[in-house]
């Protein structure tokens, strides 16, 4: 998969777009969630509502982005 495609990409696909920093700021460009579109997203391309519902790992990526460390 080399792109987002507009309806965010399936759930199993978040670990992997964690870690591709071309997915994370084409989100962030299009101020536009990952998973669902929203606007408003962190530093990780994911918006608030999507934030509680993510795995430990996934987390764990996120914060890498908000602590400015990337994938
Ligand atoms: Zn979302």
């Amino acid at each position: 998969m080399d792109r987002v495609n507009s309806e965010g990409i399936p759930r199993e696909q978040l670990i992997y777009a964690l870690t591709q920093p071309k997915m994370v700021a084409h989100a962030r460009r299009r101020n536009g969630c990952l998973l669902c579109r929203a606007k408003g997203v962190n530093e990780a391309g994911l918006c608030a509502s999507c934030i509680p519902f993510l795995s430990r790992e996934e987390l764990k990526l996120m914060e890498r982005w908000m602590a400015g460390v990337g994938p």
